[in-house]
């Protein structure tokens, strides 16, 4: 599937997650390829996603861990957080990374640009730094997206995203966050940990639509319990910035919040915007994604699409999957769709989430009965600590063929559980199967195995 009549058989948009693995599999099969990137190697995720994010978390976990030392018998001494040294330190292996990104993409053979690509045509491509047109085969878009900088917010100007929250000069010493997805409130657990004092603005009733509702609001009691202020069912009417430079954050209920900082996490939006798809005959939904068909594949016949770009799932994992795909589709004459089934995913909250398969209400409509296991329980670290936080674990079965469809954890390391449960659950082990492995004794996770008898069970989706 290659014309050698163009510049490239492959030319992709955009050096993130999505984009990088099909340049790097492209070129390691020997097809000419070149990758284009605007700004950083490595995207969202490796430069102001799901890395500087993780590696802030692990920094604000700190503060609770020398209040639960006391009750192993340590005393810590003073303690000092430096906002800049985190900073930098994090900045440092963000380039790290990056550097690598740029290495194995070099070493696969592809070429790199730096610059940003637009199409003019359908084999065409504008490297806009240069003015120079180069023609491809093949074209791959990964331009993934930007966090929604909320135009219809009087006052949007003046407040950050996360992009900038992994930048700021100082932690601020109050934030208000207006979100309730993943990033809202990973930041806000980012921030209380680390010593802000944090509001998260909500306009839903609870705050991580689409986890399941009994662990959504577990996580809402923790955190408060904490000490952070959630506002469900309020949003943000204004923002204004005040003559000493800290900002009054308006609320629709009327209530004025001071805050250093204001930050907007409301969602991405596809980076779309004068990218050329209109002269490539590549077609966008009204939300600016770019519309593919179950390969991947635009409406320009020679023109895909992956990652977050065309708003399925946006995860890093799924991005590479996509990519990974793409190319069994294009060069190894072997179609493959993606596979959204069973994608487990976490919070990085302060306990954590992690969740795989279907929530209870999602299985409640797709199955006639539905046993739920559910333990909650004071992990054992939590009993000398005194930390009061509860853990809470739950499994969803299909009620006729006991087979496990959904699992749910909140409490440390939930990630990783559900990393494992996945495996388990795309699996689609039964009930029995769990029960019949060994539990691992002393952790928390051997409640998973040891729920014998179910807690409660739906039919027609009402609890009996
Ligand atoms: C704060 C935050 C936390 C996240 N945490 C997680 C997490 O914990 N786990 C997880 O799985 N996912 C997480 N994500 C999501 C994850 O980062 C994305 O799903 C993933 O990066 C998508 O990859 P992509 O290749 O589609 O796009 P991106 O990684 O966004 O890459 C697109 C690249 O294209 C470049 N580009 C754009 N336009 C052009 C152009 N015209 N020409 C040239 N280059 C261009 C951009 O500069 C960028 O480098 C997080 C995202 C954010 C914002």
């Amino acid at each position: 599937m290659t014309d050698g009549s163009y510049d490239y058989d492959l030319f992709v948009i955009g050096g993130g997650s999505g984009g990088v693995r099909a340049a790097r599999r492209a070129a390691m099969l020997g097809k000419r390829v070149a990758i284009a990137e605007e700004y950083r190697f490595g995207g969202t995720c490796v430069i102001r996603g799901c890395v500087p994010k993780k590696l802030m978390v692990y920094a604000s976990q700190f503060s609770e861990s020398f209040e639960d030392a006391a009750g192993f018998g340590w005393s810590v001494g003073e303690r000092k957080f430096d906002w800049a040294q985190l900073i930098a330190n994090k900045d440092r292996e963000i380039e790290r990374l990056e550097g690598i990104y740029r290495a194995n993409v070099e070493k696969a053979g592809a070429q790199i640009l730096m610059s940003r690509a637009e199409l003019v045509g359908p084999h065409e491509i504008r490297l806009t730094d240069s003015g120079r047109t180069v023609t491809a085969d093949q074209i791959v878009i990964a331009v993934g997206g930007r966090a929604n900088p909320h135009p219809g917010l009087p006052g949007a100007e003046h407040c950050i995203t996360s992009n900038e929250a992994f930048h700021l000069k100082r932690l601020p010493p109050a934030i208000v966050i207006l979100g309730g997805g993943y990033i809202a409130v990973e930041f806000a657990n980012i921030f209380h940990g680390l010593g802000s004092q944090v509001t998260l603005v909500y306009r839903g009733k609870e705050i991580l639509q689409g986890f399941d509702d009994d662990i959504r609001h577990e996580l809402h009691q923790a955190m408060v319990a904490k000490g952070i202020d959630i506002r469900c069912e309020d949003t943000l009417s204004e923002v204004i910035q005040k003559p000493d430079g800290r900002f009054e954050a308006h609320l629709a209920c009327g209530e004025i919040l001071d805050a250093d900082e204001v930050m907007l996490a409301i969602g991405r939006k596809a980076n779309t915007e004068n990218l050329g798809c209109e002269a490539a005959g590549v077609t966008l939904d009204s939300r600016g994604a770019v519309v593919v068909d179950a390969y991947s594949r635009t409406s320009a016949p020679n023109i895909w699409a992956v990652g977050d770009v065309t708003h399925r799932l946006q995860l890093t994992p799924v991005a590479i999957h996509e990519a990974m795909c793409l190319i069994r589709t294009l060069y190894h004459d072997d179609p493959t769709e993606p596979d959204y089934d069973t994608v487990p995913t976490a919070v990085f909250s302060q306990p954590e989430i992690g969740t795989v398969g279907l929530t209870e209400a999602q299985a409640a409509k797709a199955f006639a009965n539905v046993d739920i296991y559910r333990a909650s329980f004071k992990p054992m670290k939590n009993t000398l600590s005194g930390r009061q936080e509860r853990m809470l674990m739950k499994l969803v079965v299909d009620g006729s063929t006991q087979r496990v469809v959904g699992a749910h954890v909140f409490g440390p390391d939930a990630g990783e559980l559900a990393q494992v449960l996945g495996v388990a659950v795309k699996a689609g082990l039964t009930k029995d199967q769990f029960d019949a492995t060994m539990a691992l004794h002393p952790t928390a996770a051997e409640e998973l195995v040891t729920m014998y008898e179910p807690s409660y069970r739906l039919e027609g989706g009402d609890r009996v």
